[in-house]
């Protein structure tokens, strides 16, 4: 979870054993209703994730994201622009925490196919997409946050603070 992870080479993504392992990360994303989850997660230490969301029900509100496959993902450009929100983690299990956030970026990655493509995105998916790069670099939200005073138990968050955002 800590480790920097490691780029794949085209001629790995392309292996049938590695379309396996993505198939099995979108499998387990889906199992824990998460936004997106990254290879660290699942104990492999390479610049792998993924990335939907569709009626998740630990993210009501969220908008919905088509399946994104980011490998190698390399940030070319955001704002400087910032939104504090709230994030969660599979491998923070239980607790929610004020994260800032560059509003808009601009990266580059591999899809499954090993085809680079550039993703323009803001909101939500910027949000998510910045969460899950960070678990490629060994970071966690936790990390991001100023200072932990708006570290929050799902039960709290669910009770205290989901009710004024409404
Ligand atoms: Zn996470």
């Amino acid at each position: 979870m800590r480790k920097v992870s490691a780029p794949v080479s085209p001629d790995e993504i392309k292996r049938p054993e590695f379309q396996k392992f993505i198939d099995d990360m979108i499998e387990t994303m889906h199992e824990y209703d998460g936004v997106g989850i990254a290879a660290p997660q699942v104990h492999e230490s390479i610049q792998v994730a993924v990335i939907e969301a569709k009626d998740n029900p630990r993210y009501p509100k969220a908008p919905e994201i088509p399946l994104l496959v980011l490998i190698n993902p390399v940030l070319l450009e955001q704002a400087k622009e910032k939104n504090l929100g709230w994030e969660g983690c599979l491998s923070v299990e239980g607790f929610r925490g004020q994260v800032p956030r560059a509003a808009k970026l601009k990266i580059k990655a591999l899809d499954r196919k090993a085809r680079e493509y550039t993703l323009e995105a803001n909101g939500f998916l910027a949000v998510v997409i910045q969460h899950e790069m960070d678990h490629l670099i060994g970071k966690v939200f936790l990390d991001r946050m100023p200072d932990l005073s708006t570290l929050t138990h799902l039960k709290e968050y669910e009770r205290y603070w989901l009710k004024d955002e409404r």
